[in-house]
């Protein structure tokens, strides 16, 4: 499912892995770990102004067009009020401002449901569900929450393996990603689980990256597995916490609803730099202008220590 080459450089070997199906790259250089970037973070504790806090929130965020939010346990969707995108909701999942880095597994699955029911509406459209966690990661807000985006076509990445999948199954008659779940559970990269499995991915897109791969293609088949995405999400947090990384991205995308083209649902999570009092990103030229990511963990290594110190 990739081709791997490897070269020798002056301070060590690097990889240049390229995945079949996309033909998306990446560069896995370990030796850059050793600039140990990798501190532990640097908390803004101040909820200031939140306008995501008890008492705010309702004066503060915007509703939906029948004057209603969605309410799900603790969690509150409504619209963006700043969108990027035609249908683009925010679920903020705790009432706790500080609540970043000790989000339960039931916190996480209502806030899904949450989202699930502000994408639900628009079959038509490609909906995604997504989380920038701190503001190294992203957020303008250290408030937790989600953010539900849907357009009439799919963003790009999204869009690439919609497409491919779909080539792939009118050329093979087989969907990729049963292929694909049954090579890497026999790999050094497969981390756990059954209906949705876990896997670092081969080719990542970001540090650390990690695959949940749903048996659904679109929002409409998605609410029976929201449970068991919210504990496999939450065990990949409780991975990543345990190697230090306490801000990430996390992205859910789907097909639009109707015909199976033979793509299948997954939840992509990426390890971001910590917050650091220097304001450094871990996000430079090669990940944003070349979409060619280099990454200092091989996806290997992310099994075997899952294995040695998660299971
Ligand atoms: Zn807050």
């Amino acid at each position: 499912m990739f081709s791997l080459n490897e070269v020798s450089s002056l301070a060590g070997r690097i990889q240049f892995r390229t995945e079949t199906l996309t033909g998306i790259r990446c560069r896995i250089s370990t030796e850059r770990v050793k600039r140990a970037l990798d501190r532990p973070p640097v908390m803004n504790n101040s909820p200031g102004d939140c306008p995501f806090c008890p008492g705010k929130i309702t004066a503060e965020t915007p509703v939906f067009p029948d004057g209603s939010r969605i309410i799900v346990g603790e969690s509150v969707t409504f619209p963006n009020l700043f969108p990027f995108s035609e249908h683009h909701t925010v679920t903020v999942i705790t009432s706790d401002h500080f609540a970043s880095n000790k989000i339960t597994e039931k916190q996480i699955a209502d806030a899904l449901t949450g989202q699930y029911l502000s994408l639900k509406g628009f079959p038509w459209c490609y909906p995604s569900i997504n989380w920038n966690n701190l503001p190294s990661a992203g957020a303008s807000i250290v408030h937790p929450h989600m953010q539900a985006i849907a357009d009439n076509a799919p963003t790009y990445l999204a869009g690439r393996y919609i497409e491919e999948s779909r080539r792939y199954f009118l050329k093979t008659g087989e969907v990729y990603y049963d292929n694909l779940i049954s090579l890497e559970t026999d790999s050094e990269r497969f981390l756990f689980g059954d209906e949705i499995s876990w896997i670092a991915n081969a080719v990542p897109v970001g540090e650390r990256e990690v695959r949940g791969y749903l048996p659904v293609h679109s929002i409409d088949e998605f609410e029976p597995y929201i449970d068991v995405l919210a504990k496999g999400l939450h065990r990949v947090i409780t991975l990543y916490k345990s190697i230090g990384n306490y801000a990430f991205n996390a992205a859910i995308y789907f097909d639009r609803c109707g015909t199976d083209r033979g793509f299948r649902s997954f939840c992509s999570v990426i390890a971001r730099i910590n917050p650091n009092p220097m304001s450094m990103s871990d996000t430079a030229f090669m990940e944003r202008l070349h979409m060619e990511p280099v990454i200092l963990t091989l996806p290997e290594d992310l099994g075997r220590y899952y294995r040695e110190f998660c299971e």
